[in-house]
């Protein structure tokens, strides 16, 4: 059925990068037999799942929507990847994304821009946006992605669907293509809260493939998403994250869900985190240094493109015609950008200071969480943006990231819940709910009250 609903929607919302009917058929049969067998499979088995496309699969190709990567078939599963297959889940397709899931629309995808469902003029959001299209198209009930500044939680928030990003640590990034390690946290799109909550609880744990995975209990979030009862939480509202700049139909759903949340219970109390409006700043130079770092391994050695291999060139120029070829604009943007916040001389004032400010952050979330359970904001300032509205100016397109990276830099867990349609579009807009490390049943409980 999902296939088939593909086939009908594919053409207009452009999901995908890579779909593979008979790979995906031969997996549901597989699924079957194991069944059949009398194997017991976890709860999600036989469900069909997309993967964004920057977790290696070993069946189908992965690109990380770039042609530095075009062609390469990886050898092995990320750890998410092989989770859900050992769990009974059915491959679709590979998603499209922002390449290196640098970005807040897919405009920056080497192969196409995802559209949104909703309206097929505006942006799926990013990086993560075919998996938020396919999952809002009901192409697919669930999807992957990663949140490194926002990517789960804004394509979740501009296309009315549930995104959750884990805490940093909680789900393994081995078999991620790594873009900024510190902050790359693997996650599960859905249509429900409880839905997320089955999927994240399907690849999450620990994993000694990822020396920065945590070993520790954690509370179920399924059982969270299942006891949506509010009564007596403290809740705090973000003053900074809100007000000017906002869309004002945004301000008026995400408004309407703090109430929603009081009448059900909660105590709701305005909480001061000053930092978070430079939260963008230091994560527009962290995110970069260490993209430069991660990026240097393709070296057109390794893996997929090479240009100009002729016999008569050094293995140096070799790497550079392909880097040169193979990498887009955001991403060269990027690197440059890194390459320089490390560079000797301007170390301490650039990334030295960013990873001040990200301490500093931290504190403030530290300092809020011992007067409340939960922090809340809108999931970013506008619903989803017209395609092309923002490539030209890349401030434009960070600022819809504002709200999701104050946790990111934290490690914190976060989930985005949809909260109605704006009056002045129409389209969906998102509440954000942000809860300490290892404290994702918090987020999974508040939002299964609100949706
Ligand atoms: N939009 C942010 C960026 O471009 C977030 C990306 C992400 O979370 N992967 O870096």
């Amino acid at each position: 059925a999902h296939l088939d609903r593909m086939t009908e929607v594919e053409p207009k919302v452009k999901a995908f990068l890579h779909v593979d009917r008979e790979t995906t058929i031969a997996q549901a049969r597989a699924v079957d037999t194991r069944l059949r067998a009398g194997e017991r499979l976890g709860p999600l088995a036989g469900v069909p799942i997309a993967h964004k496309d920057i977790f290696t699969t070993r069946d189908m190709p992965t690109t990380a929507a770039s042609m530095i990567l075009e062609g390469w078939r990886p050898p092995y599963d990320a750890t998410v990847t092989k989770r859900l297959r050992e769990a009974g889940l059915v491959i679709l397709g590979k998603t499209n994304l922002d390449e290196f899931a640098m970005g807040s629309s897919t405009e920056n995808s080497a192969f196409h821009t995802t559209c949104n469902p909703w309206d097929l003029t505006k942006v799926p959001g990013g990086s993560s946006g075919g998996s938020s299209a396919a999952v809002a198209a009901y192409e697919a009930p669930l999807s992957t992605g990663t949140d490194t500044g926002g990517s789960i939680r804004q394509p979740a928030s501009v296309t009315g669907i549930v995104g959750m990003k884990p805490t940093y640590g909680g789900s393994s990034r081995y078999g991620l293509i790594a873009f900024a390690s510190s902050l790359d946290t693997p996650g599960p799109f859905a249509r429900t809260v409880l839905d997320a909550a089955l999927l994240q609880e399907a690849f999450s744990g620990h994993d000694a493939m990822d020396s920065t995975s945590i070993d520790a209990p954690v509370p179920s979030v399924v059982e969270a998403a299942r006891h949506a009862d509010v009564a007596g939480m403290r809740i705090g509202v973000v003053k900074e994250l809100g007000g000017d700049g906002y869309q004002p139909g945004v301000l008026a759903r995400y408004n309407e869900a703090v109430q929603l949340l009081e009448s059900l219970g909660a105590k709701v109390v305005e909480v001061s985190c000053p930092s978070f409006t430079t939260a963008l700043y230091a994560y527009y130079l962290i995110a970069p240094s260490e993209c430069s770092s991660n990026l240097a391994r393709f070296d057109a050695m390794r893996y997929g493109l090479r240009v100009g291999d002729d016999g008569t060139r050094s293995a140096e120029e070799v790497m550079a015609l392909t880097r040169a070829a193979g990498f887009g604009p955001e991403v060269k943007r990027r690197i440059m950008l890194g390459t320089y916040a490390l560079s000797s001389g301007y170390y301490d004032a650039y990334y030295g200071q960013a990873q001040k400010v990200r301490t500093v952050i931290s504190r403030e979330f530290e300092a809020a969480y011992q007067q409340v359970d939960v922090l809340v904001s809108p999931t970013t300032p506008t619903t989803a943006f017209a395609i092309g509205e923002r490539v030209d100016d890349p401030m434009a397109m960070y600022l819809a990231d504002l709200c999701t990276i104050p946790s990111n830099l934290a490690g914190n867990a976060a989930i985005s819940v949809p909260c109605g349609l704006a009056e002045e579009d129409g389209l969906p807009v998102g509440l954000q709910i942000m809860a300490p490390v290892l404290a994702d049943d918090r987020c999974y409980r508040v939002g299964a009250a609100v949706e």
